[in-house]
């Protein structure tokens, strides 16, 4: 993933974002054009699999336990209803399903095996397949490259500077650590930012810098603009002006011309004239679903209004790398293969009991109370 050699420093990078927005966008067009089909944008969908609970403190997120919101904590969804959600999402028009679990980190568990088989079947379908599930290592990483995983998504939210103002149970660097993971697996990055936390501009340029500073730049950075939710540290935060996330994506394509920039949480306080001018400006793709997690987001229909008024088609899976091949999951593998060896077991010894001459009684209601 190229960065655009003309910016350096994070002073350049403010005076980009600073620069008068007409010229801003124009600049972020061009390139996009340069780079891009401006007229494809991906219509992708966010999954929560795994719902609250989260034992971490991001201050902007409803899903942490500590906070007092309206989320209630869910259990991981089972990969039979995943699989329902995925084919709706691409009947709708979604070439990408990201799936998202509120968890500190991924644990060699059953949830973790049940994961690997939602990635496997989602990859099957034809979609790009995207996983949040928080901090992993890299052996976990390469299980779900194995299991078909197109992206990771692993967001460094603001600069280094700014981040300890809304985080403070993990770290920067154990971020770019889970995203160091991602790239060893050969798995494609997918890391952004919120803004509208309270962070200065500097700051929004300190995450494009912490970007520029990685060896391969994330093939993918979402752009989020704060949804306050009451109940959160963050609940009384001013929503931001929509020119500032023009501003935002517009720099960022200019700075990174090949990676899709995409305008994620926001857009339901966000007019269609300023999406039409953050696509303009290189935004290529959005979330579509009602939901993004948990917080609200413009539905299906109001999106395929506003594609075909501004003209945008969506964009087709694997248009920038070629669809992972899903390698047989080892410990999936031996588990299936240990559950039949129970069943033909547990066969074998009803059938010696009935040549046996016992006979299986049939349970009556009564039995049963
Ligand atoms: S953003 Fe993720 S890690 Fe942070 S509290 Fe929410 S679910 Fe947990």
């Amino acid at each position: 993933m190229k960065v655009n050699p003309n910016y350096q420093t994070k002073e350049q990078l403010v005076e980009l974002y600073n620069k008068p927005l007409l010229e801003l966008v124009f600049e972020a067009a061009t390139i996009h054009r340069q780079y891009h089909n401006p007229r494809e944008v991906q219509m992708s969908s966010l999954l929560s699999i795994k719902t609250g609970g989260c034992a971490e403190d991001c201050g902007y997120c409803p899903q942490a336990a500590r906070y007092h919101t309206d989320v209630e904590a869910q259990k991981l969804m089972t990969v039979e209803s995943v699989i329902e959600q995925a084919k709706n999402a691409k009947a709708n028009g979604s070439s990408r399903l990201c799936m998202g679990a509120a968890w500190r980190e991924v644990r060699d568990n059953k949830d973790f095996d049940n994961v690997i088989e939602m990635v496997q079947s989602v990859n099957d379908l034809g979609m790009e397949v995207c996983c949040t599930l928080g901090m992993m290592n890299e052996d976990q990483a390469k299980r779900l490259k194995n299991a078909g995983l197109f992206a990771y998504n692993h967001n460094l939210d603001t600069s280094p500077e700014f981040y300890g103002d809304v985080i403070s149970t993990r770290e920067y660097e154990d971020r770019l650590n889970t995203i160091d993971n991602a790239r060893k697996a050969g798995i494609t990055v997918c890391s952004g930012g919120i803004i509208g936390m309270g962070e200065a501009v500097e700051d929004r340029m300190g995450l494009l810098l912490s970007y520029m500073q990685m060896e391969t730049p994330p093939e993918s950075i979402p752009i989020n603009a704060l949804v306050a939710v009451e109940g959160t540290p963050l609940e009384d935060q001013k929503p931001i002006e929509q020119w500032e996330m023009i501003r935002m994506v517009a720099s960022t394509r200019i700075v990174f011309p090949e990676t899709v920039v995409r305008l994620s949480a926001g857009r339901t306080k966000m007019n269609m004239e300023a999406q039409a001018l953050c696509f303009m400006a290189g935004a290529g793709s959005i979330f579509a679903g009602d939901k993004l997690l948990t917080t609200p987001n413009p539905d299906f229909n109001e999106d395929k209004e506003m594609f075909d008024i501004l003209g945008l088609i969506p964009k087709e899976p694997f248009k920038d790398a070629e669809q992972p091949v899903t390698i047989p999951d080892e410990k999936i593998e031996a588990r299936k293969a240990n559950e039949l060896q129970r069943e033909k077991e547990l066969e074998a010894a009803r059938l010696e009991a009935i040549e046996n001459g016992f006979v299986p009684r049939k349970v009556s209601s009564v039995d049963s109370l």
